[in-house]
């Protein structure tokens, strides 16, 4: 497969995240003003520290996979442009195809994702 068609790929996935991050914003936006009017009755100060809470956490935890994602393609956009897209940044063997259709954005080979995937959950 030519690198320009997973520069597409690249260029479409990132189209998709900015996308759904902006989805993201709205919904955010509209849970704010629920809350607003869920929270008549109950003391204030509780109700606040309470949502405000949640809902942060629940921001970070969506937005930090996706803006992840969105930083991972755009070094596989500039590898493209320095000719290194398609190999391993752990072991310098090339990615097999397979796997780079599948994720355009990977930086590492299948075995030294594993190793590292398994490193992670050892600490
Ligand atoms: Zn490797």
């Amino acid at each position: 497969m030519p690198t320009k068609e997973y520069k597409d790929l690249l260029l479409k996935q990132k189209l998709r995240i900015l996308k759904s991050l902006g989805q993201l914003e709205e919904t955010t936006e509209n849970n704010l003003r629920g809350n607003a009017s869920d929270t008549v009755g109950v003391p204030t100060h509780i109700a606040e520290l309470g949502s405000d809470a949640v809902e942060k956490d629940l921001e970070i935890n969506l937005t930090s996979s996706e803006s992840n994602i969105l930083q991972l393609i755009e070094e596989a956009l500039k590898k493209i442009d320095l000719k290194k897209y398609g190999i391993c940044e752990n072991c310098n063997k090339s990615i097999p195809v397979k796997r780079l259709k599948a994720i355009p954005y990977t930086k590492y080979c299948i075995e030294c994702q594993n190793k590292m995937e398994k490193k992670e959950n050892f600490v």
